[in-house]
């Protein structure tokens, strides 16, 4: 499922000079806490950028405020063309944002659950064509409670691709996921990446954004302190000549664990 030259609803697509996301400037406060601190980057159209930092960095809100969830104090965020704070419902059709599996009807099996999310946006969608493009298509049948844990997250990206988002937002996708199911996920992203979208992702997991991210954004305080490409961020770390106290090891526990277990998927 490739992005089409036309939006389903027949307006016309916003223009975004090859970005898909230009943030100036954007603060968002609550009380005497600054949450964002007045930052600014692009996300290029296609890429993968991530978003990393600490517990309480401002990554959330920051994503947030992308989606529409939230207002900014100040400054300016346009998504897929559009600015966030004057047509926020326009946003919100141009995007996908993953949500938590768990919040889904347990009385619908997964087919039914695509065509209701479609409905959402006045949509059809050929929910199996989409359930095969996360590699669920044999659980078209199933209630979401009887998935796997990586089966979970795979279906929640497809229920955010319903409406074909130029931007899908992915918010710690991996957390919690045995490292076939991690792999897994991440080939799924590079392929949605490949379809032509651009993908946001939150992560804790910092070989997850070397893996896939082409940039990634490092926040503290509410601050961007660094955005590069993942490579150029340890090139500088070693120039600066950071040296590991120990020897790298050729190999780590995760390796073992491939080794023995397999790269196949496990899920029932
Ligand atoms: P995590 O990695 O834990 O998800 P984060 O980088 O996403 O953290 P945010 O959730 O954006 O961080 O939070 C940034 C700061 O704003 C934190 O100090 C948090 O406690 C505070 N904060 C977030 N939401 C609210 C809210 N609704 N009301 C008050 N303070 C908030």
């Amino acid at each position: 499922m490739s992005i089409g030259t036309s939006a389903a609803s027949g307006e016309a697509i916003p223009q975004t000079h090859g970005f898909a996301i230009e943030v100036e400037g954007l603060r968002k406060t609550y009380g005497s806490l600054v949450a964002v601190d007045g930052i600014s980057f692009r996300v290029q159209e296609r890429e993968i950028f991530g978003i990393l930092g600490p517990n309480g960095a401002g990554k959330t809100t920051t994503v947030e405020i992308l989606e529409g969830l939230r207002q900014a104090d100040s400054g300016r965020a346009v998504v897929a063309g559009i600015d966030v704070r004057k047509e926020p419902q326009r946003v919100k059709g141009l995007i996908g944002v993953q949500l938590q599996a768990s919040a889904f009807f347990d009385f619908l099996n997964l087919v039914e659950l695509l065509d209701m999310f479609a409905a959402l946006y006045q949509r059809q969608v050929d929910a199996r064509a989409l359930l095969r493009r996360v590699d669920l298509e044999e659980k078209a049948s199933s209630r979401v409670k009887t998935l796997s844990g990586g089966q979970k997250q795979r279906f929640s990206i497809a229920t955010a691709l319903v409406n074909e988002p130029r931007v899908l937002f992915l918010d710690e996708p991996t957390t919690g996921l045995d490292p076939q199911a991690r792999r897994n996920l991440w080939e799924l992203a590079q392929g949605i990446r490949q379809d032509g979208r651009t993908i946001v992702l939150t992560t804790h997991y910092m070989d997850e954004a070397e893996t896939l991210c082409d940039r990634v954004a490092v926040m503290d305080h509410g601050k961007i302190i660094a955005l590069d490409p993942p490579s150029a961020l340890v090139s500088n770390l070693l120039a600066k000549g950071f040296r590991r106290r120990t020897v790298e090891r050729e190999a780590n526990l995760e390796d073992v664990f491939l080794d023995l277990t397999g790269h196949e998927l496990r899920e029932a």
